[in-house]
């Protein structure tokens, strides 16, 4: 097993890595930028170091900044948390070149997967359901025209290299379709550095539902059940629950074995995350995310299993201690992302200052969070404050707990998701489970 672990990442999920390691009896090396400076969490580490100035490019992102601290440092792993170098082959490589274990799967794998279009081709070859589309890349207008023609308006041109719900655009008709590719080629170069994009049909309402797994590299995948992530604000996640209300056992089943055949054609290690649309009956496979998902603590709940510890595990070589007879879902758990934002001005980041910070707590009630009264709030990053967690046995507790805890919960000073999320947790149609990747948007549409 590793002896010290260097956490290349900030906020909650730094902590959330620390408080594996420490349980597992790991030292930590937490790093910062000066943006970061003075952070209370960073006290939680055994040893902190800075890497450069408040810009993730000059920090968080600068792959030199972070070798060369792990190895003043003198790490034998390191764990990317997700965004920043979660998913960057490159830095996978590096820290491997180094003699430092990075905590994820193989360099060669995180370059396929990450590359979405490529994804598809491993899904299909697998035999893995994907949604209507090319076959690879679009290389010009006859190509997109054509793809277009046999699937059916409107259709959805993705950058291969996008994430985070960016690089996506829709088109309902054959002008707006050539107009589109051409600006979707134009800001998937600008924004990722790769201006490779394909087309898949455009799901009318489909929900989003995905299948955590985890391999130990050593012939053992297991998924842990699914999420339902389909409470989304242009494209991004903002509650998350799991079992999902909209699917049935069978599809489930369906669902886990797709994921387990992906993660094994593409020799996956480690903790990931198959994504899936689901329209009607049908399922379809959309992306692998090869990092610690955010959403990860709502399988943790409903499975009893820590897949930060298990992800650590398998990095250092051990095997699963676990089969897939022994994965077991009880009850039901739901997260609601808390960030720094003005819901009624759409979504405005709101950095400052927080005067006041009262926690929820109780019975089935998990708090994961790096802030506090006192805390300022930088402008610099992703807006993420807290994930508010509850589990409860059942789908109808697990919602008034959850609306109970964000009536406990009081943060001041900045403006915050929370009153959002005190009116979806009440709202008629997400309490029966009826909604889907539209709701949210009509939602506030009003
Ligand atoms: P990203 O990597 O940017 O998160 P994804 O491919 O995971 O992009 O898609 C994010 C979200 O965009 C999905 O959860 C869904 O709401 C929407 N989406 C993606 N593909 C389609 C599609 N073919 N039809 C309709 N909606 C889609």
């Amino acid at each position: 097993m590793f002896h010290r672990i260097l956490v290349a990442n900030r906020g909650e999920i730094a902590l959330r890595v620390i408080r594996a390691a420490r349980e597992m009896g790991i030292d930590t090396v937490a790093v910062y930028s000066k943006a970061d400076e003075g952070a209370a969490y960073l006290e939680l580490a055994d040893e902190r170091i800075c890497i450069g100035p408040g810009p993730s490019s000059q920090s968080y992102l600068s792959i030199p900044s972070i070798i060369a601290a792990a190895e003043v440092v003198d790490v034998d792993a390191i764990h990317p948390g997700y965004g920043f170098l979660s998913e960057n082959a490159e830095f996978a490589q590096t820290c491997r070149d180094h003699g430092i274990e990075f905590i994820g799967p193989e360099a060669e794998t995180m370059r396929k997967l990450g590359d979405k279009a490529t994804a598809r081709d491993i899904a299909k070859q697998a035999k893995v359901p994907v949604v209507p589309g090319s076959d690879g890349l679009v290389q010009d207008e006859k190509a997109i025209v054509e793809v277009a023609e046999r699937i059916g308006y409107p259709v959805l041109i993705k950058a291969t290299a996008g994430g985070g719900g960016r690089g996506m655009r829709v088109a309902n008709g054959r002008i707006a379709l050539v107009n589109a590719w051409h600006q979707a080629r134009a800001e998937a170069q600008a924004a990722f550095g790769e201006s490779g994009v394909y087309v898949e049909k455009y799901l009318e309402r489909p929900r989003h539902v995905e299948i955590q797994i985890l391999a130990d590299g050593r012939g053992r995948i297991v998924y842990l059940g699914e999420r339902e992530c389909s409470v989304q604000r242009r494209h991004q996640k903002l509650v998350e629950e799991g079992p999902s209300p909209g699917i049935n056992d069978s599809m489930r089943r369906a669902m886990g074995r797709a994921a387990v055949k992906l993660a094994k054609a593409a020799g996956y290690k480690g903790a990931g995350t198959c994504e899936f649309l689901v329209a009607g009956k049908e399922f379809y496979f959309i992306e692998v995310n090869c990092r610690i998902q955010v959403e990860h603590p709502v399988t943790e709940l409903i499975t009893g299993i820590d897949i930060v510890r298990e992800q650590i595990r398998v990095a250092a070589g051990e095997k699963l201690s676990f089969d897939q007879g022994d994965v077991k879902v009880k009850g039901h758990a739901i997260e609601a992302r808390i960030n720094a934002e003005d819901p009624a001005r759409g979504f405005r980041p709101s950095p400052g200052l927080i005067t006041r910070f009262i926690a929820p707590g109780g019975p089935g009630v998990r708090l994961d969070t790096h802030v506090h009264a006192g805390y300022k709030v930088p402008p610099n990053y992703d807006s993420l404050l807290a994930k508010l967690i509850v589990h409860a046995p059942t789908r109808q507790a697990a919602l008034d707990r959850m609306a109970r805890a964000l009536d406990e919960f009081t943060i001041e000073g900045i403006k915050t998701t929370i009153p959002l999320h005190r009116e979806i947790v009440r709202n008629a149609f997400f309490r029966k489970g009826d909604y889907d990747t539209g709701f949210l948007d009509e939602y506030l549409a009003g």
